[in-house]
């Protein structure tokens, strides 16, 4: 295996697992951010995001001296044969997607690569903006260049990162010459995973497509369960009895109150976007879209049926994190529903076990965040499950009987099984399922 100088610029989700995974193959990676205090947690062997296993790779490689780290482009761009762009590309207000960190990144390329370099598009982008990235990169080259892009997009789910990493269900490698894609091939034919090879366009499209699938099979179970809700049906064994079928399958089947995180929403807008300006309305998409917005204020709409007023009460809010395993806020389903519950003039007290110094900052003032569930279900009124972390799905429902005031339960993730619930003096709702009382 020929070791390969690779620089990465930015070191989010992303960029940081792709950086220590590349630097336990053996080769020598180089990360930039514009962070610095990320930058010198990174330096010290601290993760600055919780993903499981991160940190060990992390500190082994910097050890090793396979991996650093810096905040000069210059300095990692200008001995790297690969350089991965690996920054954020958020939604604008539209919908559409925000290009300019990626073309930052660009032009800190252009300022400092030469000769041959391969680009490889990890960032998930609209379809094209690959090339238009080669184009600007040897417009504004300071010095000789060669570039091969190669759109390499990432599929690796938040919380289980490493092992996403390493036995992935596939590689994509997209370009549109055999230069670059041979190179990425290679760096990837120790991993011995699926590598699926195709043109630039077709690589940035899957992405968006596999993100719009999955989006559309959350939202589809969701209204299987709003109608289960009415038909007195369990959502549970209707999702079991078709994920046993073969071509459904028992993944992205699980009800619950609709899909958040950094790339689903952002992702099903961009393509939206996408389709529209080609005047192509995607009308299923939209749907998909409409019905998790609305998935998302059930729970709420729950509990304001039940009790009319909230006000006063003492309300749980447990796990803030848009999904277990990750200390990731971005489009947390729990964000809007803590809002809610304050202009409610309920009092709301956040549980999370590992995002609540994070939540602190993004939930408003009145919200009291604890990383102890104990002292969240104290004397509460009612409790909202919104992750399903473990340490919820594990702590005894004697407790939350005990210790809650009055123990009513909206669970958004179906933590419980209905029989195992019903030996409580617990009031429980949850997605799909019959409430009891
Ligand atoms: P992130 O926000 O965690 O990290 C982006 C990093 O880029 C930040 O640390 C930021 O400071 C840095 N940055 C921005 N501009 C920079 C510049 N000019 N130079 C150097 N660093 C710069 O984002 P993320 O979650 O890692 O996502 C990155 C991309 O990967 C996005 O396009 C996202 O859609 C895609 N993606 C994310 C996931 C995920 O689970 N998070 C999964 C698949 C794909």
């Amino acid at each position: 295996m020929e070791k390969r100088a690779i620089a990465i610029i930015g070191t989010g989700y992303v960029g940081l697992v792709t950086a220590v995974s590349l630097a336990e193959l053996g080769h020598n990676v180089i990360c930039v951010d514009i962070d610095k205090n990320k930058l010198n947690l990174l330096m010290a062997g601290k993760s600055p995001i919780y993903e499981p296993g991160l940190e060990t790779l992390l500190v082994q490689n910097l050890k090793s001296g396979r991996l650093s780290f810096t905040w000069n482009h210059r300095q990692a761009i200008q001995n790297a044969d690969i350089i991965y762009l690996a920054v954020g590309t958020p939604s604008l207000q539209d919908g559409s997607v925000d290009l300019s960190y990626l073309m930052e990144a660009a032009k800190e390329i252009s300022l400092s690569a030469h000769d041959e370099i391969v680009v490889v598009t990890k960032s998930t982008v609209p379809v094209g903006t690959s090339e238009i990235v080669k184009k600007f990169i040897e417009k504004h080259a300071v010095q000789p260049i060669n570039v091969h892009v190669v759109s390499n997009p990432e599929f690796l789910r938040e919380g289980q990162a490493l092992q996403d990493t390493f036995h992935a269900d596939r590689i994509v490698i997209g370009a549109d010459d055999d230069v670059g894609a041979k190179i990425l091939m290679e760096l990837y034919e120790p991993l011995h995973l699926n590598i699926i090879r195709t043109d630039l366009r077709s690589a940035e499209l899957i992405k968006y497509a596999s993100n719009a699938f999955l989006a559309t099979k959350i939202s589809f179970i969701n209204e299987i369960a709003n109608i289960c809700e009415r038909l007195n049906a369990n959502i549970e064994d209707v999702a079991r009895g078709m994920g046993s079928d073969s071509r459904i399958g028992t993944q992205f089947l699980k009800a619950g109150i609709g899909y958040g995180g950094s790339c689903f929403p952002k992702d099903t807008n961009a393509l939206m976007q996408i389709a529209g300006n080609l005047s192509h309305q995607f009308e299923l998409l939209e749907a998909v879209i409409h019905v998790n917005n609305r998935q998302q204020s059930l729970l709420f709409e729950k509990a304001k049926t039940r009790f009319a007023k909230l006000k006063h009460l003492k309300i749980a809010l447990l796990g803030l994190s848009f999904k277990p395993n990750t200390d990731d806020l971005r489009e947390s389903p729990a964000l809007p529903l803590a809002n809610k519950l304050i202009q409610d003039g309920a009092k709301v007290i956040a549980f999370d076990p590992v995002a609540y110094e994070k939540g602190r900052k993004l939930l408003p003032d009145e919200v009291k965040v604890t990383d102890d569930i104990r002292h969240a279900l104290q004397e509460a009124d009612l409790a909202f499950i919104v992750t399903d972390w473990d340490v919820i799905k594990d702590f005894p429902l004697a407790l939350y009987e005990k210790l809650m005031k009055r123990p009513v339960i909206f669970d958004g993730r179906n933590c419980f099984a209905l029989s195992e619930v019903s030996q409580y003096a617990i009031e429980y709702h949850s997605i799909g399922r019959q409430s009891i009382y």
